[in-house]
């Protein structure tokens, strides 16, 4: 149960909206994100949920919930909020903070999109883009399902959606650094 008033200051509305560059305090809870967002539905609570926790300073709720993570940061609310809130942005921000402060949701779900974001993301550094067929393989493998789509593959290979080689991008070398300036950046600010 949370009893409001015995959380402290807020300082957690303050560093999202920082981060986000959102103004949390605009949302007057029509719930149209809600009604728009395509994955609200597994959300542990939808995004105007989300916001309103922000408000009260609900930071532990918040970061423990498995709602950005499913976010696709498809904007589709951001598009119809009248407010103008960047609620992908402040999607984002909390996992950042997530990231950062070690909170961990341990559902399996959250565990595997986790999974996927860093393969994603080690996938950018090494080739400057993604190679389907890899990542793909590295999931299976890191998440202990090593069959899990392996029925789609002959099929989305015949039909060339999935190369078999991958080649870095020209600008691969600079995509690098840029990981290693984002990293430096990351350790100087913690
Ligand atoms: S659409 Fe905007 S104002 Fe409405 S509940 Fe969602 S965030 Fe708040
Ligand atoms: S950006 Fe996230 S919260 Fe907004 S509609 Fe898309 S999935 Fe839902």
């Amino acid at each position: 149960m949370i009893i409001l008033g015995t959380q402290g200051p807020n300082t957690f509305l303050p560093e999202v909206n920082a981060r986000s560059g959102a103004n949390i305090l605009e949302c007057y809870q029509c719930g149209k994100c809600v009604s728009t967002c395509p994955v609200s539905q597994y959300m542990d609570f939808p995004p105007r949920e989300i916001m309103q926790m922000v408000k009260l300073g609900l930071k532990n709720e918040t970061m423990m919930a498995n709602s950005t993570w499913f976010c696709l940061t498809c904007s589709a609310c951001s598009g119809r909020c009248p407010r103008e809130i960047e609620i992908p942005a402040v999607m984002e921000a909390i996992r950042h903070i997530a990231i950062e402060e070690n909170y961990i949701n341990d559902s399996t779900k959250v565990k595997e999109i986790r999974t996927f974001h860093k393969i994603f993301l080690d996938m950018i550094k090494r080739y400057g883009r993604n190679y389907e067929l890899r990542m793909m393989a590295e999931f299976n493998i890191r998440t202990r399902n090593l069959f899990k789509d392996m029925h789609l593959a002959p099929k989305a290979l015949l039909k060339g959606k999935i190369p078999l080689g991958v080649k870095s991008v020209k600008s691969a070398k600079a995509i690098q650094r840029m990981y290693k300036l984002a990293e430096k950046l990351e350790k100087k600010h913690q």
